[in-house]
């Protein structure tokens, strides 16, 4: 039998139909947590054990907080049917880690609950690979989770550790702190709009698929930075999440948001839709002092990452945070929402 995955080459982000084999075994649940998960996992310090009783232990460092977080992936809801399993596994850590990174800690271990329609053995063995290969990347121990049948569904649980002095809370941000991202912002939310209208890829790297979790960043930024999120859903809306958590506004400059060079030849009103509210980019805005404005720039050079200042923390503006945005002419850009119809 043969089922056909939509399967994108990495990192050329070429598109190809590539059709797999769906070797149906009778697998039990316990032979395909062994195969393909129990085999890769490293059990080391401060896992004590891993994989394969009721629970994992771990043994933490007495001097660090646990920062813990967990993030799911849908079939239809936040990936097309037919995504490349080896992305699909990749991608699903890279998320968690990305909420890790958002507070400045280091990954220790992840559970993964898995919901899956069959037991595909191409499907479990590419997305295993990609799972694994974040998972070395970033030293973060798969640990335990649960196996069933259902509608394709990948939940994670990741675990990581910050000194309480340290952790990128959203709360954080204070009046007077310059605003910044990391990376380039857009991407995700302009490859979402070319695998809709079935054009070409738009940039180098296929960022709604491959998305890098700026932990290095993240941990760089700990006893620097006073607040972070990550960017999941959008810059002006995520941005807005933490400006009401500290209770303080800000102003950004849509024209100084970085994006690709691919993004930056496009009309205003399609780069302003992608780097403002375009989702799934998984960069880190955060917010940190002026004095350490080097700071930052030496954060990002240490860990190769991009990082551009997009504006300031102001006072809450009557009880209310406000999130202004001001364009190259230092007008006020307001955003339509009558910009999706434009779109392309
Ligand atoms: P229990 O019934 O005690 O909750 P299970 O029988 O569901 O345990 O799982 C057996 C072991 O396999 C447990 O250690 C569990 O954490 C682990 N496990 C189950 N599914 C997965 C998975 N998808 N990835 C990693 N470990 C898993
Ligand atoms: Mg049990």
């Amino acid at each position: 039998m043969e089922a056909t995955y939509v399967c994108l080459e990495y990192p050329s982000n070429r598109l190809t139909i590539v059709p797999c084999s769906l070797e149906r075994s009778i697998m039990s649940e316990f032979e395909l947590i062994e195969k393909y998960f129990k085999q890769q996992a490293i059990v080391c310090p401060p896992v004590i054990l891993g994989i394969g009783d009721d629970c994992a232990l771990l043994r933490g460092d007495p001097k660090k907080c646990q920062a813990i977080t967990t993030d799911m992936l849908v079939e239809g809801r936040h990936f097309f049917k037919g995504t490349s399993p080896l992305l699909l596994g990749r991608k699903a850590l890279a998320v968690n880690l990305s909420d890790l990174a958002a507070m400045g800690a280091q990954p220790v271990a992840f559970t993964l609950a898995l919901a899956l329609p069959q037991v595909d053995t191409a499907w479990l063995q590419a997305f295993s690979q990609g799972l694994f290969e974040m998972a070395h990347l970033y030293g973060c121990q798969l640990i335990g989770g649960d196996t069933t049948k259902g509608p394709l569904t990948i939940s994670i649980t990741a675990l990581g550790e910050v000194a309480e002095a340290g952790a990128l809370r959203r709360d954080g941000a204070k009046v007077g702190d310059d605003i910044w991202v990391s990376g380039t912002l857009g991407d995700a939310r302009f490859a979402l709009e070319a695998y809709l209208h079935q054009r070409p890829l738009p940039s180098d790297v296929d960022r709604l698929h491959a998305p890098t979790p700026r932990v290095l960043l993240g941990m760089a930024l700990s006893h620097i930075a006073h607040a972070a999120i990550d960017l999941s859903d959008g810059l002006v809306g995520d941005l807005t999440h933490l400006l009401k958590s500290a209770q303080v506004s800000g102003t950004i400059m849509c024209d100084d948001i970085p994006m690709s060079d691919s993004l930056a030849l496009e009309k205003d009103e399609v780069r302003y839709l992608c780097t403002l509210s375009g989702g799934d980019d998984y960069e880190l805005c955060f917010t940190a002092p002026a004095s350490a404005h080097q700071a930052v720039l030496d954060a990002g050079r240490q860990t190769n990452t991009r990082v551009t200042k997009i504006g300031y923390i102001t006072p809450f503006v009557e009880g209310q945070a406000q999130l202004q945005i001001l364009d190259r002419h230092h007008q006020p850009y307001i955003m339509s929402h009558h910009s999706f119809d434009h779109f392309l």
